[in-house]
């Protein structure tokens, strides 16, 4: 399939950047911890880790569909809307963008300037409005007014952003005892349980405070057309780590700060504040338990990096 811009669409951002690089962490090597990073995060600067994964079926889909352009939902800061903006920019797609906030504008932020840059249209919403954004007649409002544009939810959360992170699995060949993955929308966690080895057990750290993950992942898998009892089964063997929100979405505190700044310099891991900083972190404690000994570990890392790039996208404690 190829873009607008005659682009393969498969080509446009190579996962084969995303290697999995082996920390050396010698008080887990001594116990027989193998741990490594799936590094999603190389695929691209702006269309980051999980996020390219989550667009690529929509994409294909609107080319297919000879779609005019793209539309998608996201806050000021959003991650998914600078990865829309880039990609659209690259295939030569028109995109809209419904910001959350009608207070906000153009200059905001500088992860607004950018979509705006890059090409995106930026419709800045009222709250209440950007609260029917998964309604469906209001969604049919937006087509009407959009017509031919090729509608993708917040956070690329939808049964073909879920296929897409199914991909990763493909590119890892050892044997895993443990995968711990970041959560906002729950779709990369849900695409990585759909294919998921049995051998293999699913860790997530919501980085939402309050959040409840076997709700928001039930409304996903049911996309996926899972029997209801298949569902409540994989998710029982699901490990939520739900106290490392810091506070809750884009909270942070030194102690944090301070465990992302020692990744980078010790184990050349950069991490951002909003997810991977607090997965990771998971990550660490979690390993500090026996059950870990003689296992082989995996951290995806999924990006994010834009947000400590520009470093003003959060609030701290
Ligand atoms: C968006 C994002 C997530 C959350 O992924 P979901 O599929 O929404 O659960 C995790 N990490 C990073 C870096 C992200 O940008």
């Amino acid at each position: 399939m190829f873009s607008p811009n005659n682009i393969p669409i498969e080509e446009l951002f190579s996962v084969a950047k995303s290697q999995i690089q082996m920390l050396r962490i010698p008080a887990f090597q001594a116990r027989g911890i193998r741990l490594l990073v799936k590094r999603d995060d190389l695929i691209h600067p702006e269309v980051s880790g999980n996020k390219w994964r989550k667009l690529k079926y929509p994409l294909l889909q609107a080319l297919q569909q000879k779609s005019e352009g793209i539309m998608t939902f996201g806050g000021a800061y959003s991650n998914h809307l600078l990865a829309t903006a880039s990609v659209c920019n690259e295939i030569k797609l028109p995109c809209v963008g419904f910001i959350r906030g009608e207070e906000l504008a153009i200059n905001s932020n500088p992860t607004l300037s950018r979509c705006h840059q890059l090409g995106m249209k930026l419709v800045f919403l009222p709250r209440e409005e950007y609260a029917l954004r998964n309604d469906f007649e209001y969604q049919r409002e937006l087509k009407a007014a959009y017509p031919a544009y090729f509608l993708i939810p917040e956070g690329g959360a939808s049964y073909l952003g879920m296929i897409g992170c199914q991909e990763i699995w493909k590119e890892i060949t050892e044997p895993l005892d443990h995968l711990f993955v970041a959560q906002g929308t729950t779709t990369t966690s849900c695409g990585l349980l759909l294919a998921k080895p049995s051998s293999c057990t699913l860790h997530v750290v919501p980085v939402l405070k309050g959040f409840d993950v076997i709700q928001e992942m039930t409304v996903l898998l049911n996309q996926a057309m899972w029997e209801k009892e298949m569902i409540k089964e994989a998710l029982g063997d699901l490990v939520v780590h739900a106290d490392y929100h810091f506070g809750g979405y884009a909270k942070y505190n030194d102690e944090l700060l301070t465990f992302i700044q020692t990744c980078a310099n010790k184990y050349d891991l950069p991490l951002d504040q909003v997810y991977t900083g607090k997965a990771f972190y998971a990550v660490i404690q979690e390993l500090e338990k026996k059950l870990y000994d003689g296992q082989t570990i995996l951290f995806l890392h999924t990006g994010g990096l834009q947000g400590k790039l520009f470093n003003t996208s959060t609030e701290k404690k």
